[in-house]
C-alpha cells in the first residue's frame, strides 16, 4: 500500500492513517508526528519548527523535504507508505515525485478525505492526543475507555494540542485552502485522486478507503 492522504486539518487522516499502515504492514508517515517528536526531543529541527506550528504556519519547505526524504528513501519504506499531512505545498508534491522515483517506490494512490468545514472544526477543538504513543481520541466522538488513560498504551493524561485552539484552526484552515488546496489540483491533473466522504464512522472511511486500493478505481 503506497498512499497519500489528502484532506483539510481534522478530516481524520491521523485516524486513518494509523489504522492503514498496521492492517497494510506500511509505514506511518505523518510529518506533523515527527515535528512533534523533534520538539519534544529538543532537536535543532525542532526548535525551528516549533514558532511556526504553534502559529498554525508551515513549516518551510526544506526542512519537511529533508526530514521526509530519508524516510523514504529507507528500505522500510518498500512495504509500503501511508504519507499523512505531507506534501502540503506544491514544491513540496514536485518534491516528492523526485523522491519516489529515486527510491523505485511509485505512489498508488491518493486519498481526499472530505469532511465540511464547521465539522472539522468541531472536531478539532475536541481531539485529545496520547503524547506518549501518539494515539487519537475525541472527548465524544471516540473517547478512551477509560477516562483519561490510553487504550493503547496505558498512558495515563490525553493532552489537547495547542494549535487546535479554535483561533489557530481557523488560521490552518487559511493556509490549508491556500498552500494546499492547489496540491489537489497537482494531482487531480495526474488522475491519481479519488475522493472519500469523511463525515462517515472511522470504520466506514476505513471500508471505503480499502474499496478504492481494493478495486484499483484510480
Ligand atoms: P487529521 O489527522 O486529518 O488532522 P485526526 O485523525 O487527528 O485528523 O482526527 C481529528 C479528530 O476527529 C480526532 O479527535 C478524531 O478522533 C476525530 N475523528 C477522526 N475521524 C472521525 C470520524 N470518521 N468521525 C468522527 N470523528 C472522527
Ligand atoms: P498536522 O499534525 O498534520 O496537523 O500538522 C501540524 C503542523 O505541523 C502544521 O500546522 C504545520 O505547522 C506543521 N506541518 C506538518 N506537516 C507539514 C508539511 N508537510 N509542510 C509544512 N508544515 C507542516
Amino acid at each position: 500500500m503506497k498512499l497519500i492522504l489528502f484532506g483539510m486539518p481534522g478530516v481524520g487522516k491521523g485516524t486513518q492513517a494509523k489504522i492503514l499502515s498496521q492492517k497494510h504492514g506500511a509505514i506511518h508517515v505523518s510529518t506533523g508526528d515527527m515535528l512533534r517528536s523533534n520538539i519534544q526531543n529538543g532537536t535543532p529541527l525542532g526548535a525551528m519548527a516549533k514558532g511556526y506550528m504553534d502559529k498554525g504556519e508551515l513549516v518551510p519547505d526544506n526542512l519537511i523535504i529533508a526530514m521526509i526524504e530519508e524516510i523514504l528513501s529507507s528500505a522500510k519504506a518498500k512495504k509500503g507508505y501511508v504519507l499523512d499531512g505531507f506534501p502540503r505545498t506544491v514544491p513540496q508534491a514536485q518534491a516528492l515525485e523526485t523522491i519516489l522515483w529515486r527510491a523505485n517506490v511509485p505512489l498508488d494512490k491518493a486519498i481526499n478525505i472530505v469532511v465540511d468545514e464547521e465539522e472539522v472544526v468541531r472536531r478539532l477543538s475536541g481531539r485529545m492526543t496520547c503524547p506518549n504513543c501518539g494515539a487519537i481520541y475525541h472527548k465524544y466522538n471516540q473517547p478512551p475507555k477509560v477516562e483519561n488513560t490510553c487504550d493503547h498504551c496505558g498512558h495515563v493524561g490525553l493532552v489537547q494540542r495547542h494549535d487546535d485552539k479554535e483561533e489557530t484552526v481557523r488560521h490552518r484552515l487559511e493556509v490549508y485552502h491556500q498552500n494546499t488546496e492547489p496540491v489537489l489540483e497537482f494531482y487531480r491533473k495526474k488522475g491519481v485522486i479519488v475522493d472519500v466522504d469523511g463525515a462517515k464512522p472511522v470504520e466506514e472511511v476505513t471500508a471505503s478507503i480499502e474499496a478504492i486500493i481494493q478495486n484499483g478505481k484510480v
